[in-house]
């Protein structure tokens, strides 16, 4: 149904594009005001720059695009996205040593940013009534009663190269990222100042991209296509680079993006200290990849990382005609992924609350807030329940210190625990895999009595020495390429084969 005329989207990224392919349905001309020149190609640009890093595109966030744009997993397949399977692709190192190979629940589509952007970019592309303007920037909102209980946005102004133009909507959505000013704007209009909740793990990261040396120049012994060094818990002495997370990220085109992130700990930032810095990693595998790699770029380094929550479901007024999406209401600490995919669900559930609505009032803006309020809980849960534990955080949800010290030392032990549980116990796996991907939340898993008992059982065969599936494979080895699947697990995609 047909809700209104003009529906305006500030900001053409991610979560721009998501929401544009939300709104088309239901307005006669939906329009998307970008800075940027878009690029027709898979390419970097200004307004997007931790597009330099890794991207992981959560199964939740796969499938809220692919049901906002049908098609979208397999053009991005097409384009040149790698569907693998972690468990079977991924050489995983953690504090034990390497983890053995076996088939899993989980399968991903890995690619760059630019693609995945890309990719949705073309499906917009094909909407009728959706107009991308790019190089133009939104530099205002007209309201109406602004603050008020009938406040409402009314309009976007913005300027182009020609000048200042306006133009009048029934819709409004934000989608300008982290640093969008529209609560800024709300205020000078009229409304409260939004409650924001912050916690910055002070997370960096620094990234450089390869091209991969062909099969034929492989070792025998680089069976997989991602590496990854999680941090050690050793305590002892060590070099920093042990609390290093270390990604070495295939993408289309065989490239890798070899990304090394910390909590609080300086990063390298020039080519000779980023491969002095990637020697010192727990395993000698990362340098001995990019060793036999050709650089494609300089070190991108980005310290925009910070969890941020703007609580504009918590305005007792909020303006009818506006709602917000993708980092422009909350944005995470990019380690646990789910940037995208937040953004993607709450543009579908956008979606679903436009096709119940038969107008926009001030309800339907305060409903969806609330909706949205649940669906963007369980990530910031996620993250909370990991970056409360480090010292180095700030912010407004930075807990006391006696809380904090609980918190590190139980996240380590009871992360080892699932992730050892998981190895051994399918159902333990399938659970993990929902929470890491969205699709469940932490809370419910760990109230899930089969995955409790999963957990319990794992500790005591652990305590008896009684493990099915071999781990702590020794760091300074190449990891074992043996499968270790039971007889009855999953078949890997094609691609991973
Ligand atoms: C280092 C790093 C790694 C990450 N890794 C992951 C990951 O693995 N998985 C994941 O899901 N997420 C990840 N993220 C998060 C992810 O990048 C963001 O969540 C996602 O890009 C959100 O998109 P967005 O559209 O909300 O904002 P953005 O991508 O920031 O886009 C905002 C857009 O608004 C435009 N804009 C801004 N101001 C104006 C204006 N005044 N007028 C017009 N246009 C304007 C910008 O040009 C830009 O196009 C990572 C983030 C970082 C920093």
């Amino acid at each position: 149904m047909r809700l209104g005329t003009t529906a305006v989207v500030l900001g053409g990224s991610a979560a721009g594009l998501c929401t544009a392919g939300a709104l088309a349905p239901h307005f006669d001309q939906v329009l998307v005001l970008e800075r940027d020149e878009l690029p027709a190609e898979a390419e970097h640009r200004r307004g997007v720059p931790q597009s330099k890093h890794p991207h992981f595109l959560l199964n939740s966030g796969r499938r809220a695009i692919g049901a906002l744009f049908p098609g979208f997993e397999d053009d991005l397949i097409a384009a040149g996205g790698l569907h693998l399977m972690p468990s079977m692709d991924a050489a995983y190192l953690d504090g034990e040593g390497w983890s053995a190979r076996k088939r899993g629940t989980m399968t991903m589509i890995y690619s760059s940013r630019i693609l995945i952007e890309r990719v949705l970019r073309d499906k917009v592309r094909g909407l009728a009534n959706v107009v991308i303007r790019e190089g133009v920037a939104v530099n205002g909102l007209t309201v109406r009663g602004g603050g008020t209980p009938g406040g409402e946005v009314t309009g976007v102004d913005f300027s182009t190269s020609d000048g200042d133009e306006h133009i009048d909507a029934d819709f409004v959505v934000d989608t300008m990222g982290r640093g969008s000013s529209v609560g800024g704007w709300l205020v000078a209009a009229g409304w409260p100042e939004p409650e924001v909740q912050t916690l910055d793990a002070k997370v960096t990261y620094t990234s450089r991209w390869y091209d991969l040396p062909s099969p034929a120049e492989r070792p025998p012994s680089w069976w997989w296509r991602h590496l990854v060094i999680m941090p050690t818990p050793d305590k002892g002495e060590h070099p920093a680079e042990h609390e290093f997370l270390v990604n070495f990220f295939p993408i289309e085109g065989d490239r890798a993006i070899a990304c090394m992130g910390s909590w609080g700990i300086e990063m390298p930032r020039t080519t000779d200290a980023f491969l002095e810095s990637a020697r010192r990693v727990r395993t000698p595998l990362f340098a001995g990849a990019m060793d036999r790699c050709a650089p494609t770029s300089e070190v991108h380094l980005t310290r925009s990382t910070g969890n941020k929550w703007r609580r504009y479901d918590k305005l007792r007024t909020p303006p009818k005609g506006l709602v917000f999406v993708g980092d422009s209401i909350c944005a995470f600490n990019p380690f646990y992924a789910q940037g995208i995919s937040s953004a993607a669900g709450s543009a579908l559930l956008l979606r679903e609350h436009l096709d119940r609505a038969d107008r926009l009032d001030a309800r339907f803006s305060a409903r969806f807030l609330v909706a949205q309020r649940r669906l963007l809980s369980v990530p910031w849960r996620l993250a909370m329940a990991r970056d409360q534990g480090y010292e180095c955080a700030v912010g407004t949800e930075k807990p006391p210190e006696w809380r904090r010290r609980v918190l590190a030392a139980v996240s380590g032990p009871a992360f080892s625990l699932i992730v050892g549980a998981a190895r051994e116990d399918a159902v333990v796996d399938e659970h993990f895999a929902k929470v890491f991907n969205l699709d469940e939340s932490l809370g419910d898993m760990l109230r899930n009595p089969r995955v409790l008992w999963g957990l319990a059982r794992y500790r005591v065969r652990a305590a008896l020495g009684r493990h099915r599936v071999p781990f702590g494979f020794d760091p300074r080895a190449d990891p074992p390429a043996t499968d270790y699947s039971p007889e009855s697990a999953a078949p890997a995609p094609a691609a991973a084969r």
